[in-house]
């Protein structure tokens, strides 16, 4: 039987960019570009390896976000995952990590799988903590923060690294698994792949084809929303100290004035 592996993308907006705040505290995902989360790209690279080894596998890929979310899943697809699905509706709007799990979960759930991949953290909200919550929600294991990782006979094993030790894991299918960005450098999509990703399937689906209800998602549903959020000072000019001798004398002064040392 087919290995239905399951990958959550975000998409996010470009950390380049210059982000600001809505009125309402959420992020204005509007007034930036975004793109698929790099910590994402190297779960879809580990997904493709399974797949390759695997005798017969299908890669879907998922993402929770506005219409401009599409262009996450088209790289993805683009890398080679089989098919995609887009869950967007306004209501999510200002939706929290426990949200953002239960919807993943959800659509999961309706898409079929054995595994989950997920990246280790998103490069935005980066909590880190969206894999653990959606194994407590499917009811399976959860094998986190790998740098390696395989399939065999219906077992998911990896490696991970801490400060002191690695651990070798594995946990009987079905599962959820987040990989590290140490897990194998994301290729790059070929001209041939990108070509073939505009004829893949993209399914939309919103809060009703997963019988959730506006109450249970959105900002009305967060258990996190942002009480306060200043604006960061524009950056000045600093300050020159110029050598006549007198530097390291100048530069200790700074220093000590601004209490580095
Ligand atoms: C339209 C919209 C508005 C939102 N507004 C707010 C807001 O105002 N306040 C707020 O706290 N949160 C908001 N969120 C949710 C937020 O952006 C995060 O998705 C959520 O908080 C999870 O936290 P994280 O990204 O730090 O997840 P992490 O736990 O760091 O993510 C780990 C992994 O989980 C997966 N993942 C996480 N999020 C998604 C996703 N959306 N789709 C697919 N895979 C995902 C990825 O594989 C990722 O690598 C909003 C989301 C949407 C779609």
């Amino acid at each position: 039987m087919s290995l239905r592996i399951v990958v959550t993308v975000k998409y996010v907006p470009d950390a380049t960019g210059d982000r600001h705040f809505a009125d309402d505290l959420t992020v204005d995902r509007d007034d930036v570009d975004g793109l698929l989360s790099e910590l994402d790209e190297y779960a879809v690279e580990q997904a493709l390896q399974i797949a390759e080894e695997a005798d017969d596998a299908e890669i879907t890929v998922l993402t929770v976000g506005p219409e401009d979310a599409k262009d996450a899943l088209r790289k993805a697809l683009s890398m080679g995952a089989d098919k995609a699905v887009h869950v967007e509706d306004d209501d999510l709007h200002g939706t929290d990590a426990i949200g953002t799990s239960l919807v993943l979960a959800k659509a999961i759930e309706k898409a079929g799988y054995d595994l989950v991949i997920s990246g280790m953290a998103s490069t935005d909200g980066v909590m880190g903590v969206v894999p653990a919550l959606l194994a407590e929600r499917l009811g399976v294991p959860q094998v986190t923060l790998l740098s390696e990782v395989s399939v065999e006979d219906g077992v998911v094993k990896g490696r991970r690294d801490g400060d002191a030790a690695s651990e070798q894991l594995e946990a009987q299918l079905p599962a959820v698994v987040s990989v590290t960005d140490q897990s194998g450098e994301a290729r790059y999509p070929s001209f041939k792949g990108i070509m073939a990703a505009k004829k893949k399937p993209v399914e939309s689906w919103d809060l009703s084809d997963l019988d959730l209800e506006a109450e249970e998602v959105g900002l009305e549903g967060a258990y996190t929303v942002v009480d306060t959020a200043t604006e960061r000072p524009a950056r000045t000019a600093g300050t020159i100290v110029k050598d006549e001798g007198e530097g390291g004398k100048q530069l200790a002064e700074f220093l000590a004035g601004q209490k580095f040392i």
